[in-house]
């Protein structure tokens, strides 16, 4: 029997508990992250993959240094592990981030530059089905970052009335929505699907 792959969720904050259903629900076992030990053990890597959820990223960059988690992720990342980033996640995976909260840092793993809450009250929070390069995705909006900027290395996805709302690069997906909270399974495949 082949195991079920270990999937990390950071589990400091924000919307945690339908990643890790959806991750449930296509055979993957879900690993809720809080302490570093929980990422690494004695022999090393202790997941397979790892998402990064949704909430507030001032928040969530202040809990995982905090708690000693944001340094080895953020290097199990860099060093190839395979991660998909929701909204705050996308926000904590950047580059570079156009207007921080006072102290706000992020990993800079991913080639981009991200405006935190960039869109209008028509989209503040919205479904809506997107038209992605990985085929259609029914996603929801909820104060979403857009990516401003990216570099050579980085795949643009998607985009939401022509602003940039989904990345690639390498092993690592960064998205400004949410396919958790409407049961789009598209991202959690494609991130199942990369583990080696
Ligand atoms: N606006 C939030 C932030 O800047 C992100 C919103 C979300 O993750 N749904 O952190």
């Amino acid at each position: 029997m082949v195991t079920a792959p270990r999937v990390g969720v950071v589990a400091l904050q924000g919307g945690v508990r339908e990643h890790v259903e959806l991750l449930a629900s296509l055979g993957a076992f879900p690993v809720p992250l809080r302490r570093p030990d929980e990422l690494v053990g004695p022999d090393g890597l202790r997941v397979d993959a790892v998402v990064l959820p949704g909430g507030e990223s001032s928040t969530i960059d202040r809990l995982l240094r905090l708690f000693g988690l944001g340094h080895p992720l953020r290097d199990a990342i860099a060093a190839g592990l395979p991660t998909l980033g929701t909204c705050a996640g996308l926000i904590q995976l950047a580059s570079r981030i156009e207007d921080p909260a006072p102290g706000q840092e992020s990993f800079g793993v991913l080639d981009v530059t991200v405006r935190r809450n960039a869109f209008g009250r028509q989209v503040d929070s919205a479904e809506t089905c997107l038209d992605t390069a990985w085929g259609p995705a029914q996603v929801a909006f909820i104060r979403a970052p857009e990516v401003v900027a990216y570099g050579p290395s980085v795949t643009p996805l998607a985009r939401l009335h022509d602003r940039l709302v989904a990345v690639n690069q390498g092993a690592i997906t960064g998205i400004a929505f949410h396919p958790e909270l409407t049961g789009e399974t598209l991202f959690h495949r494609r991130l199942l699907e990369s583990i080696r």
